[in-house]
């Protein structure tokens, strides 16, 4: 377990008695849009991080205070409903599946700060349902399994963001493990911890500053068009239920003739097998090999699932013509957020300056970026 220290910015809401909880926002290494075809995923938590102070009080009131909104929410127990845009969403949907679940609840005071950049793509929604479900927990003795927990966190999104998502981030943030990356089948739910050596490499996130409007309707988009090739397998092998199961001489013979269906089912399936011969080449220390990888996605997420656009594209082929940059790809749904990217230490500095120029040359917006550590999930630090 690492050392994990309260932020200043809480320590006035910290008294004897006071829980405290850190949990952190997360990366994808690989695996994109495979979550919803059963498929398998590939993250890891990080060191930015959202924290929770809680500690009971008397009566029936949650008092929320947000340091970075700076803002104060009260608000009875038995009145809370969901605040859909509001930062408080994510805290009462997770109250209200602790009260689903039957678990008496009194009043409390919970304050919230963090340092996972919103929206950026590092999940801080995850970041800060996970925080407030391990803190009640603790709380309440409730005694939930992770597990149980990052159901219940995932279950707050979709109800109280009307946020349709899948249990990757909530996983990632409480099953975090420094220095690993973690092999998560969306199918079963089980997990296994691969190393994540970097040696003299370091992860560094390029935030494209954008995010077009198209993501969530050509999300559902490929949803249904991922449906649909299932259903063309499925008429000549029965066993197939999910793109988890097709193999691609499946998705040659029985989609070929729909162009666009095949590409997206093309992609999904070389996807996970990627992922999984990835998991290979971490457990032979083959950081090169690994890179590639990504690289292999993002042409993958580029041209055959095509939810990528100029800005994400610009920034990948940029980094490509450094051989210290031995991987990189866009990460999460695609359409804007940030590339992911695998960076010799030594060129860094350089490389952070010159793209931030060319970005703005040519894609004309101030590129943000941020570098990540891997460190472990969720945890009470008081
Ligand atoms: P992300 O990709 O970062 O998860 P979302 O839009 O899903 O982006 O979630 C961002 C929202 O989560 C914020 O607008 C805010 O309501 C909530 N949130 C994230 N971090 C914090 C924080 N430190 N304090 C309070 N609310 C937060
Ligand atoms: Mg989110």
């Amino acid at each position: 377990m690492g050392e994990y220290r309260i932020p200043d910015q809480l320590k006035q809401f910290v008294t004897d008695n006071t829980i405290v909880v850190r949990s952190p926002g997360r990366i994808n290494l690989i695996g994109e849009h495979t979550d919803y075809n059963n498929g398998f995923v590939l993250p890891a938590a990080i060191d930015k991080a959202v924290y929770v102070t809680i500690e009971q009080v008397s009566g029936t009131k949650l008092f929320l205070h947000s340091v970075d909104f700076n803002e104060t929410v009260e608000i009875e127990l038995n009145a809370i409903k969901p605040v859909p845009g509001h930062w408080s969403t994510y805290i009462l949907g997770v109250v209200d599946q602790f009260l689903q679940k039957g678990k008496q609840i009194g009043g409390f005071k919970l304050s919230i700060y963090g340092d996972v950049p919103l929206g950026a793509g590092l999940s801080s929604s995850a970041a800060v349902e996970c925080a407030v479900a391990f803190a009640l927990n603790e709380l309440l003795n409730a005694r939930f399994s992770r597990k149980e927990l990052a159901l219940m966190a995932q279950a707050a999104e979709h109800t109280y963001a009307g946020v349709k998502c899948g249990i990757m981030d909530q996983f990632a943030s409480l099953f975090g493990k420094k220095d690993h990356v973690i092999r998560l089948d969306c199918r079963s739910l089980e997990y296994e911890y691969f190393p994540l050596e970097l040696g003299e490499y370091v992860i560094v996130l390029f935030d494209t500053m954008v995010k077009h409007s198209l993501a969530s309707s050509e999300y559902n988009i490929r949803r249904s068009q991922c449906e649909e090739g299932v259903m063309l397998i499925g008429q000549n092998y029965s066993s197939v239920h999910s793109l988890r199961d097709a193999t691609i001489e499946m998705v040659n013979e029985c989609i070929g003739e729909f162009e666009t269906a095949h590409r997206r089912c093309k992609y999904v399936v070389e996807e996970i097998d990627r992922l999984q011969k990835g998991c290979k080449d971490l457990e032979r220390g083959d950081l090169k090999a690994f890179g590639q990888k990504m690289y292999a996605t993002h042409e993958g997420l580029s041209k055959d699932y095509e939810v990528s656009c100029k800005e994400l594209d610009y920034l990948v082929e940029y980094v490509k013509q450094y051989h210290m940059v031995i991987g990189a790809r866009m990460m999460g749904g695609g359409f804007g957020g940030c590339t992911i990217n695998i960076i010799k230490k030594d060129l860094v500095e350089e490389l952070v300056n010159d793209l931030t120029v060319a970005y703005l040359k040519n894609m004309g917006k101030e590129l943000k970026h941020y570098m990540v550590n891997i460190e472990d999930g969720t945890s009470i630090i008081n």
